[in-house]
Parts: C-alpha cells; sequence; structure tokens
C-alpha cells in the first residue's frame, strides 16, 4: 500500500473534516501518498483528484461540511460510471480508497471492490446514526445537539404561551436522532418509525398531561423519509383538541451543519486513523466502527444490510421522566 485516496459521499455531516484531518495526517504519518477526492463518486468519475499534505488539512477539525465537498452521483450506481472511476485510481496507481458517508456510499464502495478488487474502506459519517457496526455514526452526537440547543429555545416559548410544540428531527427511516433528542430535550413523547405511534396516542399523552395540569408539551416527531410529516399529525391533533394552541418546528438542515461535537471530533480522529492502519493491515472490504469503545470491522455488505435496532427500552426515560 502506497498511495491511497479519500472521498465524503452522501450528505454531509459534522465531523468529516475532522475525519478528513486523521486520514490525511494517519496517511502521511505511514509514509503513504495521501489524495483527496472531490464531490464523493462524482469525482471520482471526473477526476477531480488532487494530491493532499499535512498542512492542506490544517484548521479544519472544527469545522462543519466537508472540505472535499459531497454529492449524490446517479452515474457510480452503473459499472461504466465505475469502470471511470478505477481508470482514474489505476492512472494515478491510487490502491486504496476510504469513503466517509452513508449506507449508499457502502453500497458504491462494495461494488466497486467486487468489480476491480481495489481495498477500499468505509467510515460511518451520517447523522442519522442509522448504519450497522457502530455504536455511533460520525455527526449524530452534533445533530442532537443542535436539536436540543433549538428544543431548549422553543420550550421557552412554549412555557410563556401554553403551547404544545411538535418538533420535527431528522434521521430519514430511523429514530435515533429523534429519541436522543426526547430524553436530552425533556419532551413529553416522541413518534418513532421504530414504534407504530399515532396521532391517537399522542392525543391521549396531552390528555394526561391536561389532567396533570401540565401548561405546555414537546412532542419530538422523526421525519419517518417524509419531511413535513409533523405538519399532519398536529393537523390531526388540532381537530381533536381545537382549544389547544398547536405549533409546528421542523428543524430541518440546521442538524446537519455547525461545529463537531467533541464527541464527534474524538470518533471521526479514532476512525480516521483506523481506516488507514486497517488498509496496511490488508482490510479490504470493511466499515470500521466503535463498539463499546473498541474498534470493530464489520464488512460493508453487512453495514447496510443489517438494521441497526433502536434501543427503544429508551422510551421508558422520555415516559417516566416526563411524568
Ligand atoms: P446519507 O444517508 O447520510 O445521506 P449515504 O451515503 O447513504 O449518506 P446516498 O445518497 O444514499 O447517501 O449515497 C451516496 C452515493 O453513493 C450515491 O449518490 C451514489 O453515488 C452511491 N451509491 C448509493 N447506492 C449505490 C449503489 N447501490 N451502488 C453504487 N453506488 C451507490
Amino acid at each position: 500500500m502506497k498511495r491511497i485516496a479519500v472521498f465524503t459521499s452522501g450528505g454531509d455531516a459534522p465531523g468529516m473534516n475532522a475525519c478528513i484531518r486523521a486520514v490525511v495526517r494517519g496517511a502521511v504519518y505511514y509514509n503513504l501518498e495521501i489524495y483527496g477526492v472531490n464531490h464523493g463518486y462524482k469525482g471520482l468519475i471526473d477526476d477531480d483528484i488532487h494530491r493532499l499534505h499535512s498542512n492542506s488539512v490544517s484548521n479544519i477539525l472544527q469545522k462543519g461540511g466537508t472540505m472535499l465537498k459531497s454529492a449524490r452521483c446517479d452515474e457510480f450506481k452503473t459499472k461504466e460510471g465505475r469502470k471511470k472511476a478505477y481508470q482514474n485510481l489505476k492512472k494515478r496507481k491510487i490502491d486504496g480508497i476510504i469513503g466517509i458517508g452513508g449506507d449508499g456510499t457502502f453500497k458504491g464502495l462494495s461494488s466497486f471492490f467486487e468489480e476491480f478488487k481495489i481495498p477500499v474502506m468505509g467510515i460511518p459519517g451520517t447523522i442519522d446514526n442509522d448504519i450497522f457496526g457502530t455504536d455511533f455514526t460520525i455527526g449524530y452526537d452534533s445533530a442532537v445537539n443542535t436539536a436540543l440547543d433549538a428544543i431548549d429555545k422553543i420550550r421557552d416559548t412554549a412555557d410563556s404561551h401554553g403551547r404544545i410544540f411538535f418538533v420535527e428531527v431528522m434521521g430519514k427511516d430511523s429514530g435515533h436522532i429523534a429519541l436522543r433528542s426526547a430524553i436530552g430535550g425533556g419532551a413529553e413523547a416522541v413518534i418513532l418509525p421504530e414504534k407504530n405511534t399515532n396521532a391517537t396516542d399522542i392525543i391521549n399523552y396531552i390528555r394526561e398531561d391536561m389532567r396533570r395540569e401540565k401548561t405546555f408539551s414537546i412532542i419530538i416527531v422523526a421525519e419517518k423519509d417524509s419531511p413535513g410529516i409533523s405538519i399532519g399529525v398536529a393537523e390531526v391533533v388540532r381537530k381533536t383538541l381545537p382549544d389547544k394552541d398547536i405549533r409546528v418546528t421542523i428543524l430541518g438542515h440546521i442538524q446537519r451543519g455547525g461545529k463537531p461535537s467533541g464527541m464527534d471530533r474524538i470518533l471521526a480522529s479514532t476512525l480516521g486513523l483506523a481506516a488507514v492502519e486497517a488498509l496496511m493491515d490488508g482490510h479490504k472490504d470493511n466499515m470500521v466502527g466503535l463498539i463499546n469503545n473498541e474498534l470493530v470491522f464489520t464488512t460493508l455488505k453487512e453495514s447496510f444490510s443489517k438494521v441497526k435496532p433502536l434501543n427503544t427500552d429508551l422510551l421508558r426515560l422520555v415516559k417516566i421522566l416526563s411524568i
């Protein structure tokens, strides 16, 4: 292993820059030539590949977004597209690649390895935390912290005006962000894709709250792959409880931006260096994650075909602590 390339792909996530920095500095430490690919798989196909050095990644550790940019690229889903990408790597004698992204990114890496046998390593970078093979993905903790910051502010208005706020958080089809935001934000209830909570359950929660004379409520709604879903839920509740002042806040993309949290910086640094060392040790089509604070390697296929279960026991916390 003499030359490796790194790219970010799919949705950006806080901590991606810290991870790029760790990959670059790790490679430099081991005397490998390191290349950055701009715009994910699109850059591989378009030959947007350039040499990186230790100082190329100065002063990025604390920044959100990704200095290598990210993109979604349909052409890479085709064999022809992947062939073009491979030829660009071959031309530069690059003999290993590291992709930082989510399950779609790992599907791409897996096909690439199967077809061209070039060693690939995946690093889980997505705010959704929906990747099997790691307790946490890079960006998840920062996204939860952003959601908590917003919930705290919304709570002030909910309290001042005695309102019920439905706060919709991201997470695609998983409820990881929603569940932790509900616990950390002291929500009365949470609607998760993994549980069939519906508007009637929420109406019952609110009625219980009314009996307990709570003057305001925060209800967290997971977007469930349909951004704006909370508007419909609130509408149903409003029809049943017309005397309640009900509002909806959709947090949206603020959850994807901003400074990475301490936890994300450390996770990103750990996984970035581990990915470089793993390529050098002969890992070929794996993802590196952290489970119980130990490095764990999972095949890429497993990482995107197995579902990471949500710890729904944590729902007890929401229920009991909002009493
Ligand atoms: P996030 O979930 O955070 O958005 P992701 O990596 O899952 O991240 P996707 O948009 O699903 O984001 O995938 C990123 C890119 O990976 C796609 O634009 C495409 O180029 C590539 N990709 C996705 N699925 C496949 C596949 N089945 N085969 C080859 N490449 C794929």
